[in-house]
């Protein structure tokens, strides 16, 4: 069974009320301000029907924020340690003070269930603020010392300068905290730009921020990638690009950086291969893909979507997929008991049920692969094996509540199969033999390895790209990378 309950959505009178929408302004060098851009419809994919339209920055205020962080880059980037890292703990403090209402809003705009969209998402997006907070005082340069005969040298690590930061929709104020948090730590201004798609809760955390932040230090944008995230990560003033999005947006990221030659960090696409061995603990396995994969409709760059079985464990792990991602209830996001939501846009939902139409002839649909009925964003959860490795269901990114299961025969061969695709981000391995955890993850070509377990997330810990998936890191101190620069100095005695 697979399920939209008839209490999930359809009968208004069972899901409780949602939360009202204020906050539609941009900060702009410490003020809030109507955009005077194009207006961007927001719609909630829970319903298809308008929550509100709110116009984008114009050309002139997309200038005025990169002009705005630059002047208060002189400042700001000359702060203590002490001061940014105080300056973070506020941010924190004030969401901690808002965080039911900025949850709420979250769960609004991208059709999270509540009340996960508080409980799980909001604890470590208020956590990458603390942790960044004190990652601010551990910035010292590596040396100091006389290497050349009457010269002392030192090594510095200073702030580069404003940041364009630019966020995706799947996770739009853990994303956003992920880029404010760190280029702030390291004395950045930042621009930010949440997607277009889902602007609520970062538009409300602006105006939250206006009086807590100095003038410059945060601007908060809205409005289309094309648009407005182009026009910053183009702006002269731009000294470094943050994105987390598509591979499509990091590409035009990296021309757009090659331009000015500029720092890049990208944090893009998954496709998260999990490597179950036969020695591997089945009930784990199935619990972590039953209640990961289907998380916030399976919309994760770290989703656990592809499914890498041997033999003696393969029939036994699909048959009790199909049951216990059969079960997952599917509904409205206030709805009582909703354990997954709609998918973010109707659009969203046309791209994950093309790749399973398409998977029909390769594959074998054995639970879900279907849309809701009604207007809402809805798409059943859905397990496809006997999935071959090169097949476009195995290779690209769904970025939807889809897994596959495919075989494999040995370490040799996932380890093969796994670094064969073009993402590099999350990653899995699943067996008691520890010898073999550790081989397989030293092989792996992905930026994080999780063995026995899969999306375990904290901020002391990189989340770190490879290959197609983007360069550098988000959270822990390696993150500051991104927007400091190494400088030696040398004084003659
Ligand atoms: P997207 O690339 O379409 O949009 C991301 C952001 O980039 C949005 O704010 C958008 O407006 C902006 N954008 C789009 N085109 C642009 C352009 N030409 N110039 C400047 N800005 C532009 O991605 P999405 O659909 O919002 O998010 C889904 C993608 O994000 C998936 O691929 C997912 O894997 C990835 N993601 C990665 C991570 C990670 O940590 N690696 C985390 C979350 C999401």
């Amino acid at each position: 069974m697979s399920g939209f309950e008839e209490n999930a959505g359809s009968d208004g009178s069972a899901v409780s009320e949602s939360v009202a929408v204020t906050a539609t302004k941009l900060l702009i060098d410490g003020q809030m301000v109507d955009g005077g851009g194009a207006p961007v419809e927001v719609v909630d994919p829970a319903t298809g029907e308008s929550i509100t339209t709110i116009p984008s920055a114009s050309a002139e205020q997309v200038d005025a924020a990169m002009r705005a962080a630059e002047a208060a880059f002189e400042t700001f980037g000359r702060t203590t340690p002490a001061e940014r890292s105080a300056l973070v703990h506020r941010i924190a403090d004030v969401m901690e003070a808002n965080a039911t209402e900025l949850a709420e809003l979250e769960s609004l705009d991208g059709g999270k269930p509540w009340p996960s969209a508080l409980d799980d998402e909001m604890p470590l997006t208020i956590d990458t603020f603390r942790f960044m907070a004190g990652a601010a005082r551990t910035m010292p340069g590596s040396a100091t010392g006389e290497y050349v005969e009457g010269h002392t040298s030192m090594i510095r690590r200073d702030p580069v300068g404003p940041v364009a930061a630019i966020a995706p929709w799947n996770y739009p104020l853990m994303m956003g905290a992920w880029k404010l948090a760190a280029p702030l730590a390291a004395g950045c201004p930042v621009v930010l730009k949440p997607s277009e798609i889902t602007p609520l809760s970062t538009l409300r955390l602006a105006e939250l921020l206006a009086d807590v932040v100095p003038a410059g230090v945060v601007q908060v944008l809205h409005g289309a990638g094309a648009d407005v995230g182009a026009a910053m990560l183009h702006h002269p003033s731009t000294e470094a690009i943050s994105i987390t999005g598509s591979p499509a947006t990091g590409r035009a990221a990296m021309a757009a950086a090659a331009e000015q030659i500029r720092h890049v960090h990208l944090e893009l696409g998954g496709k998260a291969p999990v490597i179950v061995f036969d020695d591997a603990d089945l009930d784990a396995v199935v619990e972590t893909i039953v209640g990961g994969s289907y998380f916030n409709a399976g919309q994760d760059c770290a989703q656990p979507c592809r499914i890498m079985a041997t033999a003696g464990v393969y029939d036994e792990l699909v048959a009790r997929l199909a049951d216990g991602v059969g079960a997952i209830q599917v509904g409205h996001p206030r709805a009582e008991g909703t354990e997954m939501g709609p998918l973010v846009s109707a659009i969203q939902r046309e791209r994950v049920a093309g790749f399973v139409d398409r998977a029909r002839d390769v594959a074998e649909v054995v639970v879900g692969g279907s849309a809701g009925d009604g207007p809402g964003c809805f798409y059943t959860p859905t397990v496809v094996a006997d999935v071959d490795h090169d097949v476009e269901i195995a290779t690209d990114e769904i970025f939807g509540p889809v897994v596959t299961v495919s075989r494999i025969t040995d370490a040799d061969d996932a380890v093969a199969a796994a670094n064969a695709g073009r993402y590099g981000l999350a990653s899995s391995v699943w067996t008691r033999d520890v010898g073999r955890a550790m081989d397989v993850s030293s092989r792996l070509r992905y930026g994080f390895t999780w063995v026995n377990t899969h999306g375990v997330a904290t901020p002391e810990m990189p989340w770190a790209a490879m290959k197609g998936s983007g360069t550098g890191c988000d959270m822990s101190v390696y993150s500051l990378d991104a927007y400091t620069a190494i400088r030696h100095v040398m004084v003659a005695h």
